[in-house]
């Protein structure tokens, strides 16, 4: 036996060791589409629950949109379910580069690939891109799929402190020796809610002759005035050398990723990026309805505009009712909690209260800085703000942590 009961153990030994750390993430079923107001079974076994959904990436609110839906049922008629291969064996339809061209077009780049997903991006491009003379420079808050490309590839591998434009200069001064430096960040933080300063990165980069790469996933679709993403709220879009972003959030929220940028930096991608190579690339089905989606994200800025309007609602709401946020103007509103099992406690009285939003706690923020993370959507109503507003205040009383500061919250629970 390859798995004898001494195996088992140390396993159950770690897995309890979560649970009783308050670490253990428990799933809960969804049995609807993606929206607002969808129905769930939590605790699994229990009956279905109606409640609002304010932790999706759904940000545009084009998950279940009718249009991508039936621009979904007429690729899947005319171009099948699946490839059976990948890329550059016989796995690329017209659409896919359709795709990728109307890609390059909506983030104001020179050309575009697809990937499986933007795990899958990040995992490819640092070592289609970089050898072992050139430096990687990190902000050291970045997405886990970049940490994970970054050690894949044989560069060498250094960070700035969150955003500290001071550090980051300091470092690209000390490796003015490397063939080549690559500043990398993301565009939009994914726990904390805000934006890389991608107008004075630019600048810096230009100076210290480095390339700058962005992951956007956070961001494209809706971030900036036109939802390009955060290059164009910062006013540097065809300044950023390479963006990688997902499909799998604002635009449509099914899968897949791409790198773009550089016309030089895509191609490499395409003769040498693992995932890209010998990974199948999104099914035909998926394409057909992202293309819809950047159809309709660019004929109106309406769901961008009122997503920006809902966020402002939410942030007022919370702060007024004595909640301590992250700040930022994203639609990323992280609740602080500081501790991991207030976290999971006040994410289940929310979801008494019919309210789904999630505790966020280590491994995925730092320790200490346990939160409930909610993200607005262009698919909810004023009245669905107001009613999960309702339910944090009552949940914030149970747990007497209104107008409080950090320092109670953690005197009383702990960090
Ligand atoms: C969600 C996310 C990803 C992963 O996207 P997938 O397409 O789901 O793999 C990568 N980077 C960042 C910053 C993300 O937020």
């Amino acid at each position: 036996m390859a798995f004898p009961d001494s195996v088992r153990e140390i396993y159950q030994a770690q897995l309890k060791a979560l649970q009783e750390g308050g670490l253990f993430k428990e799933e809960r079923f969804i049995h609807s589409p993606q929206s607002a107001d969808i129905e769930v079974e939590f605790p699994v076994g229990s009956s279905l629950k109606k409640v609002i959904n304010m932790c999706a990436n759904n940000y545009l609110g084009l998950s279940s949109h009718p249009e991508v839906i039936k621009a979904a049922h007429e690729g899947l008629e005319t171009r099948g379910f699946g490839m059976s291969s990948v890329r550059f064996i016989c796995g690329t339809q017209d659409i896919h580069k359709e795709l990728e061209k109307k890609m390059t077009e909506f983030l104001g780049t020179e050309d575009t690939i697809l990937f499986p997903s933007c795990m899958d991006a990040n995992a490819g491009v640092f070592e289609a891109i970089l050898t072992k003379d050139d430096v990687i420079i990190s902000d050291r808050l970045v997405h886990a799929s970049l940490i994970d490309g970054i050690r894949l590839c044989s560069a060498m591998h250094d960070t700035y402190k969150h955003s500290d434009m001071a550090h980051l200069e300091e470092k690209l001064k000390m490796y003015q020796d490397k063939r080549l430096r690559l500043v990398v960040t993301d565009g939009v933080f994914s726990m904390d809610g805000d934006t890389a300063k991608l107008d004075v990165m630019v600048e810096l980069c230009e100076k210290y002759n480095a390339m700058l790469l962005v992951d956007d996933s956070h961001a494209s679709g809706f971030i900036g005035k036109t939802g390009r993403g955060t290059h164009e709220k910062y006013g540097v879009v065809g300044k950023i050398d390479v963006i990688t972003t997902t499909f799998g959030k604002a635009l449509g929220g099914a899968t897949g990723g791409c790198v773009s940028g550089r016309r030089e930096i895509v191609e490499m991608c395409r003769q040498r990026a693992r995932p890209y190579l010998f990974s199948n690339t999104i099914a035909p089905v998926i394409i057909v309805g992202i293309l819809k989606v950047l159809e309709i994200l660019s004929a109106t800025t309406e769901r961008r505009d009122k997503l920006e309007k809902n966020t402002e609602y939410w942030r007022k709401g919370l702060t007024e009712a004595g909640f301590i946020l992250k700040e930022g103007d994203t639609p990323i509103v992280p609740v602080m909690l500081f501790n991991a099992k207030l976290a999971q406690e006040f994410s289940k009285a929310l979801y008494e209260e019919g309210i789904y939003a999630i505790g966020f706690f280590f491994p995925v923020v730092p320790q200490g800085q346990a939160r409930i993370r909610t993200q607005i959507s262009a698919a909810h109503e004023i009245h669905h703000l107001d009613q999960a507003l309702e339910a944090f205040v009552k949940v914030g009383k149970k747990f007497d942590i209104l107008h409080k500061t950090k320092q109670d919250i953690i005197a009383r629970y702990g960090m």
